[in-house]
């Protein structure tokens, strides 16, 4: 069973910027943590990038498809004008469909172990989501703008915890199959 992670921006592309935390860097600490989680439950594992550089969705995805991922997931910090904007949040390309189930199932799971207020699952046309030929989630951990939200993003035990969740879910989902 192949698992494509995808660590959201990079490089010149930071993706949101507060609170002294870049996004593009947190992105990739919980990604290698959950990569971790998977390869010592047997998966395997690849990822669109393990440094800091800069890759278009587009080419995200047509990395996942070339290697022919069974599931896709990919890890974003949420940013809002409001300080006071917080939560977890998954994103799939529609309801109704398996990766539907299977992005509730890492929304479930990641609320379990983050204790996050649940934002819920959503519809995005994101090219992560549209161009992948295989079952495909976003997930927006938490707020970066949000202050007590970007202390818990900086601390390792919070990652490992996001990690856990979506590691769960993950299984869980390919266990109920
Ligand atoms: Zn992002």
């Amino acid at each position: 069973m192949k698992i494509f992670i995808d660590p959201g921006h990079g490089g010149a592309n930071t993706g949101a910027i507060a609170n002294g935390l870049k996004e593009s860097e947190i992105n990739l600490d919980v990604a290698l943590k959950l990569g971790d989680i998977l390869k010592n439950n047997g998966y395997e594992i690849k990822y669109s990038r393990i440094t800091d550089i800069n890759l278009t969705l587009f080419e995200r995805a047509q990395m996942a498809n070339n290697w022919h991922a069974n599931y896709f997931v990919s890890i974003h910090c949420n940013s809002a004008a409001s300080r006071q904007a917080n939560g977890s949040e998954t994103f799939v390309y529609k309801f109704e469909t398996p990766a539907a189930i299977y992005g509730e199932s890492i929304q479930t799971q990641l609320i379990l172990q983050n204790g996050l207020r649940n934002r819920g699952l959503r519809e995005a046309d994101y090219t992560v989501l549209t161009a992948t030929k295989m079952p495909a989630a976003l997930v927006e951990l938490a707020f970066i703008s949000n202050p007590q939200e970007a202390r818990l993003l900086s601390s390792t035990e919070f990652q490992m915890r996001c990690a856990r969740g979506i590691a769960n879910g993950i299984i869980n989902y390919i266990n109920e199959l």
